[in-house]
C-alpha cells in the first residue's frame, strides 16, 4: 500500500510502498478515506526539538486524524463489524492505570498516540485498536469526518469552560481555535472574540459566527476585549495559539471568577503574576489534553448530525496523498485552514 514514512532524522519525509499492517486480536483495520494533516505531524514532519524528544521511533508512517471504512477485525474485536465508518480516537488508554480506572483513560499514565508512537493513517490502509475507532454518523462526510479529532479538543474546551450565554475570547485561530469559535457559538456563547495575527484566519473565524474578530499584531487585544464587555473582561478564554504572550494577554483580558482552557502548548515556560491573574481573580484554569473518552465524541456527534456546527469553511484544501508535501508547506506558511489528504 501506497504510505508517507517519515524514514529520516532530519526534515521531510517520503511516499513509499510498504506492506499492509498485520492486525492484533483486538485491532481493526481501516480503509482511510480522508485523512489530515495536524501541528504536531509537522513537527515530526520538521523533525523538530518536540519531535526528537517524543518518543518517536522511525521509520514510522505519518498521521493521526482520519476517516475511513472497517474492511478486516482481529479475532477478539467484539463491538466493531467491516462496513463500519468510523474516526480514530488517537489517545491509546493501557486500561490498567489508576486514570483508566477511574474515568480518565484519555489522559493514562501509560498513554500511546496513534500515529506518534504506532503507524498512522497517512496511507491508504490503517490498523487501530478496537476501543479507538469511533463508529460516526453516516451524514457526517469523510473530510470532516477526518478532523473530528482536533474538532472534539476544540468543543472539549468550550463544555469546560461552559460557554453557553457568555461571552468568550478564542486566542490563536489556526484549525482548533477556528473550530473552538464555531463550537462557542454553536454552545451559544454571547459574543466571541477571535483574537489573532493573520487577516486570513480572521476573516474565516468571522465566517463561523466570531462576533468581534481582534488582530493583535495591529492593536491591544485585552484592551480592546475588556473596553467591548464594559470594563469586565470576558467570562471564559480559550488559548489555542501555545502564544506566551498572548497567553498573558488572555488573562488581562478575563474577568474576576473567569474561566481558561489551554489547548495550545507553548515552546517555552510561561512567566505569569500568579496573584493579580489567578489568585486575586479567582481565575479557574483547565488544560485540555484532547477528547473525554468518549462523552465528548458523543456531544461532537450530536451537533454534528444536526448540523450545528459548520466545518467546511476550515477545510480549505483538498489534495491527494502524493501531494503531502504541498499540504505541508500550506500548514507551516500559515496559508490556509485545515489540509486534507486522500489516499
Ligand atoms: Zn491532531
Ligand atoms: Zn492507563
Amino acid at each position: 500500500m501506497k504510505a508517507i514514512v517519515k524514514d529520516n532524522p532530519s526534515k521531510g519525509a517520503t511516499l513509499k510502498e510498504i506492506s499492509m499492517p498485520i492486525l492484533g486480536e483486538e485491532d481493526v483495520l481501516i480503509k482511510v478515506k480522508a485523512t489530515a494533516i495536524c501541528g504536531t505531524d509537522l513537527h515530526i514532519y520538521n523533525w523538530n526539538s518536540w519531535a526528537q524528544n517524543a518518543g518517536i521511533k522511525l521509520p514510522t508512517v505519518l498521521g493521526h486524524e482520519c476517516s475511513g471504512e472497517i474492511v478486516e477485525i482481529g479475532s477478539a474485536v467484539k463491538t466493531l463489524k467491516i462496513g463500519d465508518y468510523v474516526a480514530c480516537e488517537t489517545h491509546i488508554p493501557c486500561g490498567q492505570c489508576h486514570q483508566c480506572k477511574n474515568g480518565l483513560q484519555h489522559i493514562c499514565a501509560s498513554i500511546v498516540i496513534y500515529g506518534v508512537h504506532t503507524d498512522g493513517c497517512f496511507a491508504e490502509y490503517s490498523k487501530i485498536p478496537e476501543v479507538c475507532a469511533v463508529k460516526i454518523p453516516e451524514t457526517i462526510n469523510p473530510n470532516v469526518g477526518a478532523v473530528l479529532e482536533p474538532l472534539g479538543t476544540a468543543v472539549r474546551a468550550c463544555v469546560e469552560v461552559h460557554v453557553s450565554g457568555k461571552n468568550v475570547a478564542v486566542i490563536g485561530c489556526g484549525p482548533i481555535g477556528l473550530m473552538a469559535v464555531n463550537a462557542a457559538k454553536a454552545f451559544g456563547a454571547a459574543n466571541v472574540f477571535a483574537v489573532d495575527v493573520n487577516n486570513l484566519r480572521l476573516g474565516i473565524a468571522k465566517e463561523l459566527g466570531a462576533t468581534h474578530i481582534i488582530n493583535s499584531a495591529e492593536v491591544d487585544s485585552a484592551k480592546q476585549i475588556v473596553e467591548l464587555t464594559n470594563g469586565v473582561g470576558v467570562d471564559a478564554f480559550i488559548d489555542a495559539s501555545g502564544n506566551t504572550n498572548a497567553i498573558l494577554g488572555g488573562f488581562k483580558s478575563l474577568r474576576k471568577g473567569g474561566m481558561v482552557a489551554l489547548i495550545g502548548l507553548p515552546s517555552k515556560p510561561l512567566e505569569i503574576d500568579l496573584g493579580s491573574q489567578v489568585v486575586f481573580k479567582e481565575a479557574t484554569i483547565i488544560g485540555i489534553h484532547g477528547r473525554r473518552m468518549f462523552e465528548t465524541w458523543t456531544t461532537m456527534s450530536n451537533l454534528l448530525d444536526k448540523g450545528l456546527l459548520n466545518i467546511d469553511p476550515i477545510i480549505t484544501h483538498v489534495l491527494r496523498l502524493e501531494e503531502f508535501e504541498k499540504g505541508f508547506e500550506i500548514l507551516e506558511k500559515g496559508f490556509g485552514g485545515k489540509v486534507i489528504l486522500v489516499p
